[in-house]
């Protein structure tokens, strides 16, 4: 059975009673519009946990100004039929008002691993990720959290933050779901025009260039990068990156590294993706 709660104080008392069981309680955050990768985090989750929460929130505080809040899509109802079939225990649906009352003035910000990449283009967005995230976990007393590697650089800032203030929760990243063809799964897949979907497709292929020849032993980040820029630059109508990064501090890489992390983020029309590759460590996309 799914229980669905609107309200902090239900969803901390739902986790609460969880625990006092003796379940181990895995929380899965989502901004809903649920996806195949939204469901390998659940998957995941059941492996880790006795107890399964999954979060709907599209949080108002990770959102700068002329970004996609107001259409961000919201499937309510197809989410909890999605929750309901996968046997989530618990899904916490809050309003915007229940987390953040008139009053609420705190921030939990986390250092450099923030900055590069994302954090040039969105320097407000982590604000808003860590600060919800710690929300949840404060409500929810979790032994494991899972995020995705898609969002590979917040999943580094909320293993960061966990790390940083003795939050007893194990942060997992889990592998990126991708459809057939490649391209990442994302709930602003649906935003994308037939022709966008198809130039959509250079992110992956720039992905696959730069690991195909890394396979072939090339080292050279920079090498590398360029790579994995080419196709995204001529199909894509604005590029906000394409780095090669090390993976872990997602600053400058080693020469000759071991693993390389290649990010991307662009532009088609009114919809941005991201995707990733850590070269060295994941499959071919
Ligand atoms: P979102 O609803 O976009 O905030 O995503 C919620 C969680 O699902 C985040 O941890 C994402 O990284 C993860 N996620 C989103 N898309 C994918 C995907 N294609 N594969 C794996 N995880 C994903």
């Amino acid at each position: 059975m799914t229980l669905i709660v609107r309200e902090p104080a239900g969803f901390r008392r739902a986790c609460d009673d969880a625990r006092a069981k003796g379940q181990r309680v895995g929380l899965v955050p989502t901004m809903g519009a649920l996806h195949a990768g939204h469901l390998s985090l659940v998957d995941e989750a059941q492996r880790r946990a006795d107890f399964v929460a999954l979060t709907l929130f599209v949080n108002p505080l990770q959102f700068a100004e002329g970004e996609d809040l107001g259409r961000y899509p919201r499937t309510f109802e197809r989410d909890l039929e999605e929750c309901r079939a996968r046997n989530v225990d618990l899904v916490f649906s809050p309003e915007p008002a229940s987390m953040y009352p008139p009053a609420f003035q705190t921030t939990v910000v986390v250092g450099e691993v923030t900055q590069p990449l994302e954090g040039k283009f969105r320097p407000t967005h982590f604000d808003g990720v860590t600060t919800v995230v710690t929300k949840l976990f404060n409500l929810t007393g979790p032994s494991v959290a899972l995020f995705g590697r898609k969002d590979y650089q917040q999943w580094k800032t909320l293993a960061r933050l966990a790390r940083d203030l003795d939050m007893p929760v194990e942060v997992v990243g889990c592998p990126i779901v991708r459809e057939e063809d490649g391209l990442a799964l994302s709930s602003r897949n649906r935003y994308l025009s037939a022709a966008e979907r198809e130039r959509a497709l250079a992110i992956v292929a720039g992905l696959r260039a730069a690991h195909d020849v890394w396979t072939n032993g090339e080292r050279d980040p920079e090498a590398l990068r360029l790579l994995a820029e080419e196709p995204v630059r001529s199909r894509f109508d604005r590029v906000d990156y394409v780095a090669a990064v090390d993976p872990e501090t997602l600053g400058p890489p080693e020469a000759g590294p071991s693993r390389l992390l290649i990010a991307a983020a662009a532009h088609l029309g009114n919809t941005r993706l991201i995707d990733n590759v850590v070269l060295g460590e994941d499959r071919r996309p």
